[in-house]
């Protein structure tokens, strides 16, 4: 009975690895797809100063599937990722922020903005990352001082002064660097002052946190007050109530973003949007 037992534990696990195998290689398969008939989109969120004046935007990716509808990042980047596609996926996104950057130049109401575009840590490490974000800016005519690259703590795990390196190499571009997530990962304070970054973004779970408990108001104010002190801009994500924003500005927090200031759009919302509050409030002045 047992090594019954055995044999159909085995089967069952060969037949599950198969079945995965299979999904991620028909998954493989159609995101190569999508990336070739366009169905990659570039949503656009709000970033908000102080004072609620949009001051840039995170790119956020969208896999406009022509059956399933729209497909949010976490459901095929991770997939992406594990096939290798990153180079590809991740290359499109930059061309289509760096275009779209090439665009907001030309306009007199958007050329102030910064664009985050997200790099995961596969992505950022390959070899020729430094060569093509630079290639792509010049291509596209866009101004690197515009374009900020969102890492997360995870991209030390290759080594400190690799990472350093590169990063330096695009920081003297004048392209600028947010760690994405703060608070989530691991290992952050040691490898912060070696890296050379410009934005702390504090992770979503704690911004929900500041309401609803002591504890949780505590961390915040500690987490920006490092930030501050590290003479970095700190930005809260996912800021969904006014009592959050009145907390977080209360801490000294300088910039921020989620649903309370605006969820992520299709390109010609975001512009529509963007110039409609820019142009008031230059009219209030
Ligand atoms: P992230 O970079 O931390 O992006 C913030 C996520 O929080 C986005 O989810 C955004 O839609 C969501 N969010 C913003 N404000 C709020 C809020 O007030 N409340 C709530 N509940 N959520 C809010 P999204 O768009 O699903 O993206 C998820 C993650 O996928 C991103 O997290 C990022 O890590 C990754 N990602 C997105 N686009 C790209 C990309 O182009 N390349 C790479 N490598 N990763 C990407
Ligand atoms: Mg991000
Ligand atoms: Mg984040
Ligand atoms: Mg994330």
């Amino acid at each position: 009975f047992n090594s019954i037992l055995a044999v159909t534990m085995i089967c069952g696990c060969v037949y599950a690895l198969q079945r995965e195998f299979t999904a991620h290689h028909s998954m493989k398969r159609e995101l190569q797809a999508a990336v070739r008939n366009g169905e990659l989109q570039l949503f656009f969120q709000p970033q908000v100063d102080r004072k609620g004046v949009i001051v840039g935007a995170e790119a956020l990716l969208r896999w406009k599937h022509p059956q399933r509808g729209y497909i949010a990042p976490d459901a095929f980047i991770g997939i992406a990722e594990e096939c290798g596609l990153m180079p590809l996926i991740g290359g499109w996104v930059l061309k289509d922020a760096c275009n779209t950057l090439s665009k907001w130049r030309e306009d007199p109401h958007l050329s102030t903005l910064t664009l985050a575009v997200n790099v995961s840590a596969i992505q950022f490490v390959s070899e020729d990352f430094e060569r093509f974000v630079l290639d792509t800016l010049d291509l596209y005519r866009a101004d690197p001082n515009k374009l900020k690259l969102e890492l997360t703590e995870s991209v030390t795990l290759v080594g400190i002064a690799t990472v350093a390196a590169k990063m330096n190499t695009l920081r003297e571009a004048g392209i600028t660097f947010a760690l994405d997530d703060f608070g989530t990962g691991y290992s952050s304070l040691n490898h912060l002052g070696r890296l050379p970054i410009q934005q702390l973004k504090i992770d979503r779970s704690f911004v929900q946190g500041v309401t609803e408990n002591p504890q949780g108001a505590k961390l915040i104010k500690s987490i920006v007050k490092m930030g501050l002190d590290l003479g970095v801009t700190v930005l809260a994500e996912g800021v969904e109530t006014a009592e959050q924003q009145a907390f977080l500005l209360n801490c000294g927090c300088q910039q921020f973003q989620g649903y309370y200031f605006g969820r992520p759009v299709s390109i010609d919302a975001f512009e529509r949007d963007s110039i409609a509050r820019i142009s008031e409030i230059r009219t209030m002045l």
